[in-house]
């Protein structure tokens, strides 16, 4: 890897930093400890107009979270990599990703041609 150790471990900084961010709004979104989220149609009514809204807000609240919960994933994964050694690896073509694009995006995971 040529990532030296100094970048590196800022590089894990952003990463633990975004990572805490991105919980913290899941959690403010998702709400998962009150019992009032669901990502489930079971309460919908039978009444169409009913279901129409209910399909609306829950439809507009999803892309936020799906965004969220995948950057997470791509944080999480990349602090996984830095463990296994293998952070900084593109992984769609498996060579090296420019550290200019690591540092502007500490979770890419994949390379500025990918
Ligand atoms: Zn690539």
């Amino acid at each position: 890897m040529t990532i030296d150790s100094k970048t590196l471990a800022e590089l894990k900084e952003a990463l633990l930093t975004e990572k805490a961010e991105l919980e913290s709004n899941l959690n403010r979104i998702a709400k998962p400890t009150d019992g009032e989220y669901t990502t489930t149609f079971d309460e919908i009514g039978n009444d169409r107009e009913d279901n129409t809204t209910e399909v609306e807000e829950y439809t507009d609240n999803l892309p936020v979270e799906q965004t969220l919960v995948k950057k997470l994933h791509e944080v999480t994964s990349a602090l996984a990599k830095m463990e296994n050694g293998t952070y900084g690896i593109c992984d769609n073509c498996k060579q090296e990703i420019a550290i200019e694009r690591l540092q502007a995006n500490p979770s890419a995971q994949t390379c500025i041609k990918c």
